[in-house]
C-alpha cells in the first residue's frame, strides 16, 4: 500500500481500491476515542433528560445547555487554543458531532454555534474580530447565528437582496434572512449583504444593534426544539470594523464554510444511524410476536444488517474524509500568517466529497431511520420511542446545506472543472476503458481466488469504470453544454457516490482483515460485499438506462456495459445474515 503524499480530491477515481492506506474509525487516538464518550456522556447526562423540555422550546433551556457544553470544551474542539478552544482535529470535531446528534434541535443548534456561526471569524476574520469574538463563542457566553438565505434566495445564495451602503466608517444594513437557526436566541449574526448592488460581503451584526429583529418561530415539521426565524434589518448601523474578509468576497467565505459543514452533516448521520439501530435492536430483541422474538425473523435481521451496511459505508467515507483533511491540514505552517487560507484551500480540494457526503449521509439516514421505525411496528409510529421524532428530525439534512440536488450537481460539476484544470487526470482512465469495451474482452471476475476481497475489489473497480465510461460518453455527447443536462448530472452524481462509498469500504476492511485475520473479520468481508455489489449492480443499471439517451446505438453501448459489468454469483442473504448475526451477538453496531 502506497503511503506518499496525500490524494487531492476525487483521486479515488484514478487509484485502485484499497492501493493506499486511508483513515478508519479503527485507527482513532485514544484522545479521539476519549472525546467521543466525554460528549456521550454529556449527551446522557445533560441533554436527553430534557428532551421533551427542549421539544417545547422552554425559554432560556436550550442557550443554557449550549453554556455547559462550551464548558466542557465541547464548542471549541478545531478553535486554536490562543482563541480558547482546544485546537484538535477535524476527525475530533466530527466525532463530537456524530455523538450530540442523538438530539437533533441541541446538535442544529450547537452545530451552528461551532461551525457556520464561528468559522467565518476564524478563517476569514483580523485578528482583532477573533480576539472581540471567538473567545465568548467557544464558552457559549454568546451564541452565533449564520443569514445567508432570504425569502427569495436559498439555493441561488448570491441572489440575495439585503444591502449594506456606506455611511462614513460604517455600513447601513437592510434586508430579510430566511430560516435562521439560532435566532431567537443568537448574540451575533453572520450576515450576507450585497454593496452596489452585487458585491456580496459578509459583516459581524450584533443583536445589540439598533434595528436588528426577529420574526416568529417558524412551525416545522421537526427540529421542532431548534430555534428558525427570520432576521430583520432596518437601518442597522455597523462599524467599519465588523466587515468580514474583503468586500465583494463574501461568496469564498458563504460557499467554503458550507464545504466544512457538509461533510459534518455526513458524519452526524452516523451517529444517528447507529442510535436508531440500538433502539431497534434492543426492541427486537425483547419484544415477541408468534412466540417467537422479532430479531429471529430473518426479515427483520435483514433490516438490520441493511440498515448496518449503510452506516458502515458512510462512517468509512466520512472518516476517510477528515483523516485525507486533518493530515494536510496537520502539514501547514501555523504561523504562516496565510494559514487559514491554506486551510481553507484544502478542504476546497475536497469540495466532491464533501458534497458526496451531505448527499450519502442525509439520504442514508432516512433509510435506516425508516427501517428502525419499520422494525418497532406501530409502536415506532408514536412519539412514546424515539424514532417518530428523529424522523421528523433528520427531513431537514436533504434540504439545508444545500439542498440534496445542488450538492448532487456539484459532484460531477466540481469533477470536471478539476479535470479542466488539470488538477485531475481522469481522461487517460476514460480514455482506457473506451479502449477496454473496444477490445471486446468482458471482464472475468476473480471468483475461484483466495483472496477474501478479490470478489469486492473487482466489483468495486468495474462499477468505477462503468461510470468513467458514462462520464466520457456525456462529455463527448454534450461538451460544455453538459452543466445544463440536470437529470444525467444527478445519475452520474448517484454513481460517483456509490463509487466512493465501495472504495472507502474496501480499503477500510481490507485494512481490518490485514489485522484481525480473515475468520474474525467475517462480518467485515460480508459488507465490503454487499457495498461493492449494490455500487456494481447500481452503476450498471444506471448505465443501460441512460444509454438510451446518450448513444447513437444503445445497443452498442449497452454491450460494453455488460462487458464491464459482467453478473457476478453471490449470496447476498448470506451475506446480510452475516452481518445481522454479527450485530445481535454484539447488541450493537460494532465493526
Ligand atoms: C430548519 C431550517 C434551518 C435552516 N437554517 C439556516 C441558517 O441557519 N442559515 C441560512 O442561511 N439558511 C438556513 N436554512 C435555509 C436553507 O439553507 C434553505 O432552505 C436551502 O438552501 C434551500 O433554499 P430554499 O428553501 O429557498 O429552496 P429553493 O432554493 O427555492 O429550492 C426549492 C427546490 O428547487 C430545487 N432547486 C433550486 N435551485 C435549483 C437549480 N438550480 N437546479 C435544480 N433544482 C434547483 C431545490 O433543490 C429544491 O428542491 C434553513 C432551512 C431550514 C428548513
Amino acid at each position: 500500500m502506497a503511503h506518499d503524499e496525500t490524494p487531492g480530491g476525487a483521486a479515488f477515481l484514478l487509484e485502485a481500491a484499497a492501493s493506499r492506506s486511508i483513515f478508519t474509525p479503527e485507527a482513532f487516538s485514544e484522545e479521539q476515542q476519549m472525546f467521543f464518550e466525554t460528549t456521550q456522556e454529556f449527551m446522557a447526562r445533560e441533554v436527553m433528560p430534557v428532551n421533551e423540555r427542549i421539544e417545547h422550546m422552554e425559554e432560556g433551556l436550550l442557550p443554557k445547555l449550549i453554556g455547559k457544553a462550551g464548558q466542557m470544551g465541547l464548542l471549541g474542539i478545531d478553535i486554536p487554543e490562543e482563541y480558547g478552544g482546544l485546537g484538535l482535529d477535524k476527525t475530533t470535531s466530527a466525532l463530537v458531532g456524530e455523538a450530540m446528534v442523538i438530539q437533533a434541535s441541541f446538535a442544529v443548534a450547537t452545530g451552528v454555534q461551532t461551525g457556520i456561526g464561528t468559522l467565518p471569524i476564524l478563517i476569514f476574520g483580523s485578528d482583532e474580530q477573533k480576539q472581540r469574538y471567538l473567545p465568548d463563542l467557544v464558552t457559549g457566553k454568546r451564541i452565533s447565528a449564520y443569514c445567508l438565505s432570504e425569502p427569495g434566495s436559498g439555493s441561488d445564495a448570491l441572489g440575495a437582496k439585503t444591502t449594506a451602503v456606506r455611511d462614513g466608517d460604517d455600513w447601513i444594513l437592510n434586508g430579510v434572512k430566511q430560516w435562521i437557526s439560532n435566532a431567537g436566541f443568537a448574540d451575533i449574526f453572520i450576515v450576507f449583504a450585497q454593496v452596489d448592488g452585487d458585491k456580496f460581503t459578509c459583516f459581524v451584526v450584533e443583536n445589540g444593534f439598533e434595528g436588528v429583529s426577529t420574526g416568529a418561530e417558524e412551525k416545522k415539521m421537526g427540529l421542532k426544539g431548534s430555534s428558525t426565524r427570520q432576521v430583520i434589518l432596518e437601518d442597522v448601523r455597523v462599524p467599519g470594523a465588523n466587515l468580514l474578509g474583503e468586500i465583494g468576497r463574501g461568496h469564498v467565505i458563504a460557499f467554503n464554510i458550507l464545504n466544512i459543514g457538509r461533510y459534518k452533516l455526513g458524519i452526524s448521520a452516523v451517529g444517528a444511524g447507529k442510535y436508531a439501530l440500538k433502539h431497534a435492536l434492543d426492541y427486537a430483541t425483547d419484544r415477541k410476536q408468534f412466540d417467537t422474538r422479532l430479531v429471529d425473523f430473518p426479515a427483520i435481521r435483514e433490516k438490520l444488517a441493511r440498515m448496518a451496511s449503510i452506516i458502515y459505508a458512510t462512517e468509512s467515507m466520512g472518516y476517510r474524509l477528515t483523516g485525507l483533511l486533518d493530515e494536510r491540514i496537520e502539514r501547514l505552517d501555523k504561523r504562516d500568517p496565510a494559514h487559514w487560507k491554506h486551510a481553507v484551500d484544502v478542504i476546497k480540494d475536497y469540495a466532491i466529497e464533501a458534497s458526496i457526503l451531505k448527499v450519502q449521509g442525509s439520504e442514508g439516514v432516512s433509510v435506516v431511520l425508516d427501517e428502525a421505525l419499520q422494525t418497532f411496528g406501530g409502536y415506532g409510529f408514536t412519539s412514546d420511542y424515539p424514532i417518530e421524532q428523529m424522523v421528523r428530525d433528520s427531513r431537514v439534512n436533504r434540504i439545508f446545506e444545500g439542498t440534496n440536488e445542488i450538492n448532487r450537481m456539484l459532484i460531477p460539476g466540481t469533477l470536471l472543472k478539476r479535470v479542466m484544470k488539470g488538477q485531475l487526470n481522469l481522461m487517460p482512465r476514460v480514455q482506457a476503458v473506451g479502449a477496454e469495451v473496444k477490445s471486446g474482452d468482458a471482464a472475468t471476475p476473480p471468483l475461484e481466488s483466495d483472496d477474501p476481497l478479490a470478489l469486492a475489489r473487482f466489483m468495486t473497480e468495474q462499477a468505477k469504470k462503468v461510470c468513467l465510461y458514462i462520464a466520457g460518453a456525456a462529455v463527448q455527447k454534450y461538451m460544455a453544454d453538459l452543466d445544463r443536462q440536470q437529470e444525467l448530472l444527478m445519475v452520474m452524481a448517484d454513481m460517483i457516490i456509490d463509487v466512493f462509498a465501495a472504495d472507502s469500504v474496501v480499503a477500510r476492511v481490507t485494512q481490518r482483515v490485514a489485522s484481525i485475520g480473515a475468520e474474525k473479520g467475517a462480518p467485515q468481508l460480508a459488507l465490503a460485499r454487499i457495498v461493492s455489489s449494490e455500487a456494481y449492480r447500481r452503476n450498471a443499471e444506471r448505465a443501460r438506462e441512460l444509454a438510451g439517451h446518450l448513444a447513437h446505438k444503445p445497443m452498442r453501448m449497452v454491450g460494453g456495459i455488460d462487458l464491464l459489468a459482467p453478473y457476478v454469483p453471490l449470496d447476498l442473504i448470506a451475506d446480510r445474515r452475516l452481518v445481522a448475526d454479527h450485530l445481535v451477538n454484539a447488541g450493537r453496531y460494532r465493526f
